[in-house]
């Protein structure tokens, strides 16, 4: 029983709603059971009725909604939201390039490839083809990692901060790390150095001040309970003025001669020099390890452009140590990203391909005249479609942006960029403006991330390759949400 169809505000009664039999029985959902068996269809089904019975009992709904037809289509609208992935590509327009937040490096194809190929099915990951007996998943990248760093040894982990736990517990637990103060950093999502050393079960010893230090105060913490001296990259931050801190190569002598290793944490960890591509120049593992380093730990998914990994390359000996430690069971690689990171790592054995084969690097080095063609080249379609879904409530303009590089890279060098800055025409509400077009931006099938500074939503065309996966989708901008 409904009410008149020439009532406008009719509202369905609760027991207008159908049982649930009688409403997977319809053919919209019957469809929906033959794809996707019963579990989902029913769960869903029953959770869309406990909805729509208490919009009915609050008298809130139009007859219509109660329609066995109409509910039919909600289940498939239900059904559909629940099986759509939560992780979804998006369009990084931000200007940072390995953006922590939206996945850091892009992998390439090669590595997707291989990724893909080696999952298939069973794999070697511990087995050794040569003997048929248990292998090591360590010997998948180590050669590779030793040729590229010129180290004798090489483990990898779960990630950067799992290599420097790992390296504290395993060379330092129960005992003292020596660092300086001006290098206890914190780096996003809660990784701060004297939290990692009390985690990992050493005694930090800090010393020198914020902006200097000196080797005489590495010489005079050193006692018989020290472990482990510590260099650690100040990724995110620079300071500057009068300032002093002992490099690696000053620092190693007086470790060795007092029989303590030297550690050295560079976070970004560069393979290959990117001053050649007119970058600034990071620090490398190569480096490291010829200043005399016993160990350095790196990420695999910042500059070095591959999977989330932790990489740990060094002298034989503090590679046995760490490799040999228990935790390292805990921290290891998965098998998915070391497939990736082999056929990253295999990249570096071709350098002068490296900046179109690494997608990265190639966004990286990607010159100014294509950032700037990709800008000219959306801004009509964009000004077009903001028309269509907003009246003319924005403007859009090419305009010259600063990126940068990211996930604490370089942290005070800007990378000169382009893109398109879209200004609200109103006179007031421009923040509320900004905030609206951006979530319509994030709306958009493949959500489009930019920033908003100044009163300006920005658009950085630097990641942006491929102008039409942006253009393709400006037409849903005006579809109602
Ligand atoms: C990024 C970074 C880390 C953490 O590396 P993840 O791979 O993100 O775990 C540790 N130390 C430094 C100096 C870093 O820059």
């Amino acid at each position: 029983m409904t009410a008149p169809p020439s009532c406008p505000l009719a509202t369905a009664r609760p027991q207008d709603l159908p049982a649930l039999d009688r409403l997977l029985r319809q053919p919209g959902a019957a469809a929906l059971l033959a794809e996707h068996g019963h579990s989902l269809v029913a769960g869903q089904a029953r959770a869309l009725l406990a909805e729509r019975r208490a919009q009915a009992v609050a008298g809130q709904l139009p007859a219509s909604a109660a329609q066995p037809d109409a509910l039919a289509q909600a289940l498939a609208a239900r059904v559909a939201a629940r099986l759509a992935p939560r992780m979804r590509p998006v369009l990084n327009l931000t200007g940072t390039v390995i953006h922590t937040n939206l996945g850091r490096a892009l992998l390439a194809d090669s590595a997707l490839q291989h990724l893909l190929a080696v999952m298939q099915g069973p794999n070697n990951l511990e087995y050794d083809l040569a003997t048929g007996a248990r292998g090591d998943r360590d010997s998948i990248v180590e050669e590779l990692l030793c040729q590229l760093t010129g180290a004798e040894a090489a483990t990898v982990v779960n990630n950067n901060a799992a290599a420097v736990l790992l390296t504290i517990a395993a060379l330092a637990r129960g005992r003292e790390v020596i660092v300086s103060r001006g290098e206890l950093v914190e780096i996003g999502g809660a990784f701060r150095m004297p939290d990692v050393m009390e985690s990992a079960g050493a005694r930090l010893v800090e010393v020198g001040t914020t902006n200097r230090t000196h080797p005489h105060d590495y010489e005079r913490a050193i006692n018989e309970r020290t472990a482990l001296l510590m260099k650690v990259h100040t990724s995110n931050y620079a300071v500057q003025g009068f300032t002093r801190a002992v490099d690696e190569a000053t620092l190693a002598p007086i470790a060795h001669a007092r029989g303590l290793p030297l550690a050295s944490d560079l976070g970004a960890g560069a393979l290959v020099d990117m001053s050649h591509w007119g970058l600034p120049r990071e620090p490398l593992p190569q480096d490291m390890l010829a200043a005399g380093c016993d160990v350095v730990s790196f990420s695999g998914d910042k500059l070095l452009g591959g999977p989330q990994a932790g990489l740990i390359v060094g002298t034989r000996e503090a590679v046995a140590r760490i490799r040999q430690f228990p935790m390292k069971r805990a921290l290891r690689m998965s098998k998915l990203p070391l497939a990736a990171l082999e056929a990253t790592l295999a990249l570096y054995l071709r350098p002068e391909r490296l900046a179109q084969d690494l997608p990265t690097l190639r966004l990286l080095t990607r010159p100014l005249p294509a950032i700037e063609a990709t800008a000219r080249a959306v801004l009509p379609v964009l000004q077009a479609a903001l028309n269509v879904a907003f009246g003319e409530r924005y403007s859009v303009q090419c305009v010259p942006l600063q990126g940068q590089i990211g996930s604490g890279s370089l942290p005070v060098e800007r990378l000169p960029s382009a893109g398109l800055a879209i200004t609200p025409t109103g006179k007031s509400g421009k923040g509320r403006a900004l905030d609206a077009l951006a979530q319509a931006l994030r709306r958009l099938p493949r959500p489009v991330i930019g920033r908003i500074s100044q009163d300006q939503l920005l658009l950085d065309m630097r990641c942006l390759e491929d102008a039409t996966q942006l253009t393709a989708q400006l037409g849903d901008l005006a579809l109602p949400h």
